[in-house]
């Protein structure tokens, strides 16, 4: 497995690469690797003949200057997990390598960014869209891996590429859980064992909501979750929405259930965690 700091080096691997003809599939990453990430790569390594995964804490997409401090960083352990995913190449460059000068890029995605993630992170998604657009711009790759766990992110980043007209194709993956169900984050790391435990309430209520609503309005839902976190002193609901998948726009009626998600976010212990269900049937 080759690795990489700079994007020189990165460039000359990848151009004989793609001499051989072979199709190139991408895995952006802040690293702290997990199971969910994981699961990125194997993907790639089953469509496409050579795997690139980028290892980068963006600061641009940290709103808040404790989260980007605190955010685990684990290169060397990485490294070895994902020699053994058979992935051929990692990226790893400093953050001047990739920021030599300050990005004042704005990007406009028409208010997919101005709910949820978008409204209580503020920048987050211009910084996530800084940081993408150049590491596409970089790599070139056919496919693209993006998680389902960061929903909002992936709607984002399927509207960038369109934006930029890049030729890549973004595959969606499906969030890997803890065998509580807590969906698996580089931010588990840093929960207290008890809990990392509890904080298997965040799916349970959503799967509960998804299986109340055969019986109950959006806004009952709402207020169920609502309820469940009021009563829940060790976790603090900061959004819980019902959104239309491609507008991300809240809905009023399971008019269209089919493409409907809840989409949530829970503080606890000072970390921000976020989780998602589909309200299909
Ligand atoms: P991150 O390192 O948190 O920026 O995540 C890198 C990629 O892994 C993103 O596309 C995430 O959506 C994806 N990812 C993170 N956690 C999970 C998970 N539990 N299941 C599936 N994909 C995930």
């Amino acid at each position: 497995m080759k690795i990489y700091t700079t994007k020189t080096e990165l460039l000359n691997q990848l151009s004989m690469v793609k001499i051989q003809g072979k199709t190139l599939g991408f895995v952006p990453t802040m690293g702290a690797l997990h199971n969910g990430h994981i699961s990125l790569v194997e993907k790639s390594n089953q469509q496409s003949d050579y795997t690139v995964v980028s290892i980068f804490v963006n600061p641009t997409q940290f709103n808040n200057p404790d989260d980007l401090e605190r955010y685990p960083r684990t290169l060397e352990k990485d490294i070895n997990i994902l020699k053994e995913t058979g992935c051929q190449c990692v990226f790893a460059p400093k953050v001047d390598e990739m920021y030599p000068k300050t990005d004042n890029r704005q990007f406009d995605f028409a208010g997919l960014d101005s709910v949820m993630e978008g409204k209580f992170r503020k920048g987050h998604f211009n910084g996530v869209a800084q940081i993408v657009s150049k590491l596409f711009e970089i790599v070139k790759p056919d496919k693209a891996y993006f998680g389902q766990k960061d929903f909002q992110q992936l709607v984002i980043i399927k509207n960038l590429t369109t934006q930029l007209g890049l030729p890549v194709e973004i595959v969606p993956c499906p969030i890997i859980r803890e065998a509580n169900g807590l969906a698996m984050s580089s931010r588990n790391e840093l929960l207290g064992n008890k809990i990392r435990k509890e904080a298997g309430v965040i799916f349970n209520t959503l799967k509960n909501a998804v299986n109340l609503s055969n019986e109950k309005s959006v806004d009952e839902i709402k207020d169920y979750v609502k309820n469940i976190f009021e009563r829940n002193h060790d976790f603090d609901l900061e959004y819980f929405e019902i959104v239309d998948d491609e507008t991300l726009q809240p809905i009023d009626s399971w008019a269209k259930r089919q493409n409907t998600y809840g989409c949530i976010a829970v503080y606890t212990e000072n970390i921000r965690l976020i989780d998602n269900i589909s309200f299909k049937r």
